[in-house]
């Protein structure tokens, strides 16, 4: 790569020609055994794998900065880029280098992008969370005079799923949170969520149709369900997208199914954040509701958990048609304990499927599949017996969903050897007696190999040296080699052997005998390998041509070890059947918070069980007690009881009776979003702001010291006002936690408001908490006494004493804030009659159908008088 500053060696004017095509990616450039990488791309992978960055040749004056990693360990440090934001484009050297050679002079072996490895297009493995979906989303923002909503379009290329949907733009954040996507596309341009740019041709309806039509070989799109214009806009861009990465190679997509916009409890990206349903608070899944409940055995089973959890339902026949189904499983404990033993053994049927149709996969694939089937007929089988009496309607549909599959099952079978290589480089995958040509080829270089062994002991009787052996290597092919001091007599002309390599200690020699079976052995095991090649080829595409039925069967499987994954934890823990039904009630009894009761059994601590009754006299709790006693635990409980009921789960409680929650809110606790540019009060309100307004009568509402982040009469007023309307107007289910104890005297004036707080008990100065939740009101929060525990120094918690000491006797000089409060007309005074309005009276008393004309046009007159013009 040296060359005058003003011209680029050949190589690199290909390397530049490359790069040019990706500029937003990362470029490996396969170089022999290596990917390198150069100029700034060196320097950014250098920094994030932290690995040396050296420098080769010149360009433009300056030395060329550069960092390389093994081809044969790539993953890893693809891994590790892609987790640290890049993208990376994979360009492979497309011809043999000898053909370069042949080119002469300074001919470049040619090379292409073969790959753009991105977030969202993972298909290995090793950089998958088996037990996690991996979305690509693409949003398509509807033409916004249509007033046709945004367009979204979201698949896994590691399972193929493929779906679509319209929603409000006001809903689209919503909708990401619920999908959980990995890497969301966007035209370029457009910037309501962060979105990996691409062009906005991309994303044109009447394109995506004949994409999607030409992917699935379709002529019309109707067979798979009803698609709006920005549906097909987001799903165009999408497989766009997909041909762009896998550089023109889309991956194996189920067809595309429009999802249903309603039947899904609503759950903004706030309070999906705050009650760490799929993802705790710092990001990843340990600590989360669903890692606390996922006891399912495979991959599959825990990513449509992970699914089931991010969108309950709303349907009361749907989630009890999913509750009856846990509950069989919870009934029939052979039934469990065999198909959790089975799902154990079962391999990832879809992410198999996924890589043989984008050409990454092997023989092993293979293998997982049939053994994967093989698993799933028998599972069928015991259970239809196991359920004579009758299924459940959900485990009966899902059985039927397993299929038929017993012709790929035997071929496969036959096919393979039982336990075949991940690879196909070195064959040994297909069968003896599957197929004769390959037999006999096999036998030939077998034959080979004897007779080298043959040839071997004969030459050592020959020459008399003991130590005489044939060897073989990628350079020489079959050579004999000998000791160095035992190399003379070979080296004579008559002796008949060909001199070929002197090494430290030993010599190498070759021989016509030798060359011909050396020969007859190299091409025996070329043609076995392409026999078998051929095969596999053969054998991958018959299973493509029944993807569909195959991935419904691990579509399947996934939702037999969903259902047998909760029974054994509701087994376990004693979780009961809650009743889910239309209605507005909320009725938990000894309810538990399922993450914190795990933590602290583990912790040999009590768990204290409790009530929480929402009934429409009571339906807005408002809840104080000290600081650490365990308000926002109880709170967090009962919206995360809602969720597991509606998602299909049992619950941790002794009886749980839940009407359907539509819209599910969480404000807990102060959060910055200083990268949004919003501070922690501007968040608090915002949020507040959201339910205020989106929240209807069957909602449930969590709301964790609302106003906590501003100067406390300010923050007490807003609280005040919040918790009237919530009453007043929304007349949802609401839990309400605060340290304002002066708004518990609102309960003398708002009918369906109940005072609950959290029992502590002083003993000997020291605070006991109880964590029990019971009627009443705290009369303080303890605050010092908490500091105290928590460490604050001596004199700090004395001085905290003597100013609390302070303002108190002040506060009870004036009467206190609550009385000042409750003096004011504008919080006792019902809400004041509208003014009256001539204008509406006079409308109010027409009857136009009985008007004529004449009478009509006096109306409009008599109508501009009252209106004063
Ligand atoms: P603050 O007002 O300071 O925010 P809080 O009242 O909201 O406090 P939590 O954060 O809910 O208190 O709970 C404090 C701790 O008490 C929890 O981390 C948990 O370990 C424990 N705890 C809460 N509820 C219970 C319970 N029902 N049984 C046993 N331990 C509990």
């Amino acid at each position: 790569m040296t060359a005058p500053a003003h011209q680029p060696s050949p190589m690199m004017i290909q390397y530049l020609g490359l790069k040019a095509g990706v500029p937003d990616c990362l470029l490996f450039y396969r170089m022999g055994d290596f990917y390198e990488l150069f100029f700034a791309d060196a320097a950014a992978a250098a920094a994030t794998l932290d690995i040396a960055l050296t420098a080769r040749g010149e360009h433009d004056g300056k030395p060329i900065p550069m960092c390389g990693v093994p081809v044969h360990s790539h993953e890893v440090y693809l891994q590790r880029l892609i987790k640290g934001g890049h993208r990376v484009a994979i360009a492979e050297q497309i011809e043999d280098p000898k053909a370069a050679k042949a080119r002469g002079g300074k001919s470049v072996v040619a090379r292409a992008i073969v790959r753009i490895v991105t977030p969202g297009t993972l298909t290995e493995a090793a950089l998958l969370d088996a037990r996690a979906s991996n979305w690509l989303a693409a949003v398509a923002p509807g033409a916004p005079k249509a007033g046709a909503g945004v367009g979204l379009a979201w698949c896994d290329v590691s399972t193929g799923v493929f779906r679509t949907l319209t929603c409000t733009a006001d809903g689209l954040a919503a909708e990401l949170a619920r999908i959980g996507a990995t890497e969301v596309i966007a035209p370029e341009g457009w910037h309501e969520v962060p979105a990996t740019p691409r062009p906005a041709h991309d994303f044109d309806s009447a394109g995506g149709e004949a994409r999607l039509k030409a992917q699935f070989g379709v002529a019309t799109l109707d067979g798979f369900g009803r698609f709006t214009r920005p549906e097909l806009a987001a799903a165009g861009a999408l497989l766009a997208y997909l041909d762009t990465t896998g550089a023109g190679r889309v991956p194996l997509l189920l067809p595309p199914q429009p999802a249903p916009t309603e039947g899904w409890m609503a759950i903004d990206a706030a309070t999906r954040a705050s009650l760490e349903l799929t993802r705790s608070v710092g990001g990843s899944r340990t600590g989360s509701l669903l890692d606390c409940i996922d006891l399912t055995v495979t991959g599959s089973g825990g990513r449509l958990l992970a699914d089931d959890l991010a969108g309950p339902l709303t349907d009361p026949a749907a989630v009890n048609a999913r509750l009856d189904a846990v509950g069989w499983f919870v009934e029939e404990g052979i039934a469990r304990t065999r198909a959790r033993e089975a799902l154990k053994a079962c391999p990832d049927i879809e992410r198999a499927l996924s890589r043989l149709a984008l050409g990454r996969g092997g023989p092993r694939d293979l293998a997982n599949i049939r053994d994967g089937l093989a698993l799933a007929t028998a599972l069928k089988t015991a259970l239809v017996a196991h359920g004579q009496l009758g299924l459940p309607p959900l485990i009966e549909a899902t059985l039927a969903g397993i299929g038929a599959h017993g012709n790929d099952i035997d071929r496969l079978r036959t096919a393979l050897v039982a336990e075949p290589p991940i690879e196909t480089a070195k064959g040994g995958y297909i069968a003896p007696r599957y197929d004769a040509a390959l037999d006999e080829l096999r036998g030939t270089g077998a034959d080979g190999r004897r007779l080298v062994a043959a040839l071997e002991s004969r030459l050592r009787a020959s020459t008399g040296v003991a130590t005489l052996r044939i060897r073989h290597n990628n350079v020489l092919g079959y050579h004999i080699e000998v000791a160095a001091r035992a190399a003379d007599p070979l080296m004579r002309a008559e002796s008949g052997f060909t001199h070929r390599q002197t090494l430290a200690g030993v010599v190498r020699f070759g021989s016509p005998e030798l060359h011909d079976l050396g020969i007859r052995i190299s091409q025996a095991g070329d043609h076995a390998l392409a026999a078998e090649a051929a095969h596999f080829e053969e054998l991958r595409e018959g299973l493509l041509a029944r993807a569909s039925v195959i991935s419904g069967t691990a579509q399947a499987l996934a939702r037999l070890d969903v259902c047998s994954g909760l029974a054994e934890i509701a087994g376990r823990d004693g979780w009961v059947r809650p009743i889910v039904d239309d209605s507005c009630a909320f009725l938990i009894e000894a309810g538990r918070h399922p993450v914190v009761d795990a933590a602290t059994r583990a912790a040999r601590q009590p768990f204290v069980a409790n009530d929480c009754d929402l009934s429409e006299d009571r339906r807005l709790w408002l809840v104080t007690g000290p600081n650490m006693a365990g308000k926002s635990t109880f709170l967090r409980q009962n919206a995360l009881l809602a969720v597991l009921a509606q998602a299909g789960a049992w619950v941790p409680a002794r009886s749980a009776h839940i009407g359907i929650v539509d819209r599910l809110f969480s404000r807990v606790g102060a959060s910055d979003d200083l990268a949004a540019g919003r501070s922690t009060f501007m968040v608090e309100m915002v949020e507040t702001a959201a339910i205020l307004s989106q929240s209807t009568r069957s909602s449930l509402v969590i709301l964790d010291e609302v106003g906590r982040g501003t100067s406390t009469y300010d923050g007490l007023a807003i609280a005040w006002a919040v918790l009237e309307a919530v009453h007043d107007k929304l007349g949802c289910r609401c839990l309400f936690a605060t340290h304002y104890h002066e708004l518990t005297r609102l309960s003398e004036r708002l009918k369906g408001l109940a005072l609950a707080t959290v029992r502590v008990r002083e003993w000997q100065g020291e605070l006991v908490f109880l964590h029990e939740v019971v009627p009443g009101a705290a009369d303080r929060s303890y605050g010092l006494a908490v500091a105290r525990l928590a460490g604050l120094p001596a004199p700090v918690i004395a001085r905290a004493k003597e100013v609390l000491g302070r303002l108190e006797a002040q506060r009870d000089k004036t009467g206190g804030l609550a009385a000042a409060l409750t003096d004011l007309p504008l919080f006792a005074a019902a809400p004041a009659p509208p003014p009256r309005d001539g204008l509406r009276d006079a409308l109010a008393g027409v009857a136009p159908d009985t008007l004529s004309p004449r009478a009509a046009l006096d109306l409009i007159y008599e109508l501009k008088r009252l209106a004063g013009e």
